[in-house]
């Protein structure tokens, strides 16, 4: 996600901060690398425009605040200045007052609509909501099934309705979601999610459609699924939607893919609505609320603990990691069982290059987003798998793992004896490591708090 801006930007501030002293000269040149940056990762002109002249007033007028150096204080002002663009506050999700809340999934085909409808469902169930999926998209049967299935794996409910006999067209369409809401009624559901037929292009049939489905259902939320990848064409059929249907807001898929960010700066300034939610892979919980300073913070390299440890928190067995905290501090140190239970933890926060790219490119992390890229995450894998090759006995006793031992542990692992040997090696560093800080008091297990 946006990893080409966010390098170019990085680079600007970086020649900035190369320079003695700073003089209109030195801003004006970073103003100009900024705006370069800004046009290659395909973000709007007037936007780009907009975005420079706030900055360059506010950084040229700037009051000299003695708590930061004066480059620090232009990267404030690119800060501010961007989570202002992206919309300040995380904005809200509207939900009726009398349930259920309807809400309206808009969008082009392959945009993700139908994958989109699914995260939300999964989202809303996570906050002790009860949605109903519908999908209305009788043009395509093949689309109708692919909701089924995903309502199936995030055990949502789904109104399938009767389409036999029926020629698919508008009346279809209006019958199956007036059926839809009032089975959400019967059943106790407090949110339905309608899932449209998407065309290629936006045409007048397909918004003829969605403003009868509008003025049918009365939605509170209209949110218009837009694929984040392709840039500037997502920015103007979200501007086209928004003139017809009056979207409440915007759901930005394929963020995991879109290395520019183009259509993430641009879509809000251009529409004027907020983008809600952002779509980050293809599974049901990759999907998260749009946070405007969150975000930012990830483009100028200041990472992104927030979501990293609201992802810990949700994912992680706090109990297993604070037992696992104790033992590696204690003087009998972790055993190779519970290192691999560590492993199995970790992985459920996502790929190694995900946790990597959320850590902040300075201080005690520098350099960890740089690396990213060069992560082998199969190693993962292997380890795992040396370690899934050893008896109990071996797991919780390291030191009996001699050389024949290890043979046959490299040939169950379909790993090599040196790959065996280094995995030991680098337990009994981490394991001196640990033990280490557990003699070394309070600040330094606090230090490790923090990780
Ligand atoms: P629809 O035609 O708008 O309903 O689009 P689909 O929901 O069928 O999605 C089209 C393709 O995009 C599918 O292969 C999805 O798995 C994929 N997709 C959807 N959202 C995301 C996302 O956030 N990240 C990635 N990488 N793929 C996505």
């Amino acid at each position: 996600m946006f990893e080409n801006l966010s390098e170019k930007l990085q680079r600007a501030f970086k020649n900035l901060r190369g320079q003695g002293t700073m003089t209109e000269e030195n801003i004006q040149e970073a103003l100009r690398e900024i705006r370069v940056a800004l046009l290659e990762a395909d973000v709007n002109l007037n936007v780009v425009k907009d975005l420079i002249d706030h900055i360059r007033e506010k950084a040229i007028g700037q009051e000299v605040m003695t708590a930061l150096s004066p480059t620090e204080q232009v990267i404030k002002i690119v800060h501010d200045e961007l989570v202002t663009l992206l919309g300040k506050d995380t904005a809200r999700f509207q939900f009726a007052s009398r349930p259920p809340t309807v809400i309206l999934m808009a969008g082009l085909q392959g945009s993700g609509k139908t994958t989109t409808s699914g995260k939300l469902a999964a989202w809303l169930q996570k906050g002790g909501h009860r949605p109903m999926l519908v999908s209305v998209d009788v043009y395509r049967p093949a689309a109708r099934e692919q909701l089924r299935v995903v309502a199936q794996s995030i055990k949502a409910n789904i109104y399938q309705g009767d389409t036999k006999g029926e020629p698919a067209g508008t009346p279809l369409v209006e019958r199956l979601a007036k059926e839809a809401r009032r089975e959400a009624v019967i059943t106790g559901c407090d949110t339905l999610i309608v899932d449209t037929a998407g065309r290629l292009h936006i045409d007048s049939d397909l918004m003829d459609e969605m403003a009868k489905l509008k003025a049918l259902l009365s939605p509170q939320e209209i949110l218009f699924v837009a694929d984040a990848m392709t840039g500037q064409d997502a920015v103007r059929s979200a501007e086209e939607f928004h003139r017809r249907l009056a979207l409440t807001g915007i759901v930005l898929t394929k963020m995991d893919g879109d290395a520019r960010g183009g259509a993430a700066l641009s879509i809000r300034h251009v529409t004027g609505q907020p983008v809600k939610f952002i779509g980050m892979g293809e599974k049901p919980d990759a999907f998260e609320p749009f946070h405007p300073d969150r975000i930012v913070g990830r483009i100028l390299g200041h990472g992104d603990i927030m979501s990293l440890m609201e992802r810990a928190e949700e994912k992680l067995d706090r109990k297993k990691s604070e037992e696992f905290a104790r033992k590696a501090l204690s003087g009998d140190g972790f055993s190779l069982e519970d290192f691999r239970d560590q492993l199995r933890q970790i992985k459920k926060l996502g790929s190694l290059q995900s946790i990597m790219k959320m850590l902040p490119s300075v201080g005690p992390f520098a350099g960890m987003q740089q690396m990213a890229d060069q992560v082998d995450e199969k190693q993962f894998t292997r380890v795992e798998a040396i370690i899934n090759s050893m008896t109990q006995k071996e797991r919780n006793h390291h030191e009996i793992i001699s050389g024949s031992r290890r043979k046959r542990i490299a040939n169950g692992s379909g790993t090599t004896v040196q790959e065996v040997n280094q995995l030991l090696r680098q337990y009994a560093q981490m394991r001196k490591m640990f033990k280490g800080m557990g003699k070394g008091g309070m600040m330094q297990r606090r230090a490790m708090g923090m990780l």
